[in-house]
């Protein structure tokens, strides 16, 4: 292997990967450097596994969903826009489908899939990568070369010389996979600031510990009210989902970014558990559920409205007695059923930590990057790409993409 190249690209995320299959294709010399002992370790795990690529939707929508500088995108996703992600994908063999929300995934629903095509199309544009080591220094020396310093897992050093230097070390997420931060510390080096990091899209812990019993639970058409001070914050219609520690699923990822400043304190998040029913509908659904169980006792009588799992849980917080036969429950007892699947209340504690988010907010601020080229303003032939750039967008496959296009912007803007 050589040890000088056109373009040194660290970090084998979506986004490096994908500046550097650019520049390839462009015939610059190109080198990757990943920490990891695979490539892409974190698209393994997006999507629960399933990898949402993108999401199909012109830019001014993406841009919709972009939480943090979404105008500064507007260049990078103007030139790879999520029909041109697509369409590569499909023409690098992965065929993709586009589900609910205009969510697009793998056809074969493996995100190893979507990986595997990433290196095979680094091999093939003959891109040099190099696994299992760190990029721990770079500088820019008086040939004008940068020179980056990489350490094994031996701890030996390396040093290998480049013209441009593609930085795109991701955020500070799911450090197992090697998004540890440490790109920060390489672009503070070569005189860029870091705005504030925060773990954005997250689960929100519960106060209450009966939520593990139903964990794994989906509630798919739910509306979720987050109060703080008994004064609504935030309130969507979608899928939610029962963790061990409590809840989320893309409702409330949304709504943890939505109150990312929010310190939590008198926090609720009240659960509508049957939002297509107003309380007079559901009062009469479920005095018809009753009459129909007339000889079952009242803890039983519940499995046509309810998720298994739930049942025990709802019945308990009800306060009927789950012993009492259906047919003779009261009037007001089943009104307070009502109330109760209409208000399911939990107490918010917090979000999570970083380090269990799915994205990070902060970074590089992009006023000290060009967004025609992702260039460095501060460094010529330093670029960014990715989640290490100080934006971030809400769940769809939006994250992706903002990683896939500025990676292609900045693979194609590289020059000698
Ligand atoms: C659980 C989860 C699910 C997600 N699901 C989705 C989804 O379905 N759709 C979506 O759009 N987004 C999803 N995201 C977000 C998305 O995965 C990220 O935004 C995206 O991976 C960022 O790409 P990146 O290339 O910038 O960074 P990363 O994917 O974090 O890649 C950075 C790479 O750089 C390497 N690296 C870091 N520092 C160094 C160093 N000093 N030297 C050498 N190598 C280094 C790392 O090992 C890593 O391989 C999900 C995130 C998580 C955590």
């Amino acid at each position: 292997m050589r040890n000088n190249y056109d373009v040194i690209v660290i970090g084998a995320g979506p986004a490096g990967m994908m500046a550097a299959i650019t520049a390839a294709s462009k015939k610059f010399s190109v080198l990757v450097i990943e920490q990891k002992k695979q490539a892409g370790s974190k698209i393994l795990v997006t999507g629960k596994g399933r990898c949402n690529i993108t999401n199909d939707s012109d830019v001014p929508d993406v841009m919709k969903n972009v939480m943090t500088n979404p105008s500064f995108l507007y260049s990078a996703l103007y030139a790879f826009p999520p029909s041109k992600i697509i369409e590569y994908f499909n023409s690098i063999g992965v065929e993709t489908v586009t589900e609910r929300g205009r969510r697009v995934f793998p056809k074969s629903n493996k995100a190893i899939d979507v990986r595997d095509a990433l290196v095979t199309q680094l091999q093939k544009n003959k891109a040099d990568i190099i696994k299992l080591n760190k990029a721990v220094d770079a500088v820019r020396g008086n040939d004008g070369f940068f020179y980056v310093t990489v350490c094994d897992e031996f701890n030996v050093t390396d040093t290998y010389g480049c013209i441009n230097l593609i930085i795109a070390t991701g955020g500070m997420t799911y450090q197992s996979t090697g998004s540890d931060g440490s790109g920060y510390g390489i672009a503070q080096k070569l005189g860029h600031s870091i705005t504030e990091v925060k773990g954005a899209l997250t689960g929100l812990l519960t106060k209450e510990k009966w939520v593990a019993e139903t964990m794994g639970l989906t509630l798919k058409n739910v509306s979720l009210t987050v109060t703080k001070d008994d004064k609504p914050l935030y309130k969507e219609q979608g899928e939610l989902l029962f963790t061990h520690f409590g809840i989320s699923g893309p409702i409330v990822l949304t709504a943890s970014r939505y109150l990312l400043d929010t310190d939590y304190k008198n926090c609720k998040a009240i659960i509508d558990i049957k939002p297509a029913l107003d309380e007079q509908t559901l009062y009469k659904r479920i005095t018809a559920d009753m009459e129909k169980n007339a000889s079952k006792k009242y803890a039983n009588s519940l499995d046509a409205l309810l998720p298994k799992s739930l049942i025990p849980i709802i019945v308990k917080q009800s306060g009927i007695n789950p012993e009492k036969i259906s047919n003779q429950i009261s009037k007001d007892e089943k009104r307070s059923l009502v109330k109760l699947l209409k208000n399911f209340t939990i107490t918010v504690k917090s979000g999570m930590d970083i380090n269990d988010a799915i994205v990070t907010k902060g970074g590089i601020p992009v006023d000290e990057i060009n967004p025609s080229t992702m260039e460095s303003k501060l460094c010529k032939h330093v670029f960014f790409a990715g989640e290490i750039i100080d934006c971030d967008a809400l769940t769809g496959g939006y994250n992706l993409t903002i990683a896939f296009s500025t990676g292609f912007l900045a693979g194609d803007s590289v020059y000698l």
